[in-house]
């Protein structure tokens, strides 16, 4: 009964792995191949993001302290340095040339490196952190009645603790388990 909650969480991580394949699904509708007819645009045509450029997206997680980077072309291809900036508000372009690109941003949150922890109602709910989107996805509810928690540590679930492993976090709830180690 004791390790149930990892395995558990193992189990939602494992099945959780198809992560990039999201963003690359969607790309076949938003751009068209190569057209003809831009060859006669002249010099606009160099400001564009050749399609063997490479786009770097680099998010500073405020909550961790660390930047996330991905990299992915596919929705950047045959953008120019303002059609990138438009398109993608929140981002800010650091940087631009043809073969190369990199956008910035900041968030509140954690990047994927981290399980996070919450007490919703009577529940205990763990969060992963998706990629490349940086979203808080629910793994595991569990009933919060088995285990107590003081008044800070309480306050703390309330608004999420972080932990860098299930491990940690398997550790964290255990010592949390009358009766447990
Ligand atoms: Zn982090």
């Amino acid at each position: 009964m004791k390790k149930h909650l990892l395995i558990t969480l193992l189990l939602c991580l494992l099945a959780a792995f198809s992560g990039c394949a999201t963003l690359s699904d969607e790309r076949t509708k938003a751009y068209p191949t190569e057209d003809p007819g831009l060859i006669g645009a002249g010099a606009e045509l160099y400001e564009q993001l050749s399609p063997s450029a490479a786009v770097e997206w680099r998010t500073y997680c405020r909550a961790c302290g660390h930047t996330y980077v991905f990299r992915c072309a596919d929705e950047a291809i045959g953008l120019t340095q303002s059609e990138l900036a438009s398109r993608f508000g929140g981002w800010t372009v650091k940087s631009f040339s043809r073969e190369f690109a990199i956008l910035e941003r900041e968030i509140d949150g954690y990047c994927p490196d981290h399980f996070l922890l919450f007490r919703k109602g009577k529940k205990l709910r763990v969060y992963s952190v998706s990629e490349p989107e940086l979203e808080l996805v629910p793994l595991v509810d569990e009933s919060a009645a088995q285990y107590s928690f003081s008044k800070e540590e309480l306050e703390e679930l309330a608004s999420g603790i972080a932990f860098d492993s299930l491990l940690e976090l398997d550790r964290y709830t255990e010592s949390h388990r009358p009766g447990g180690k």
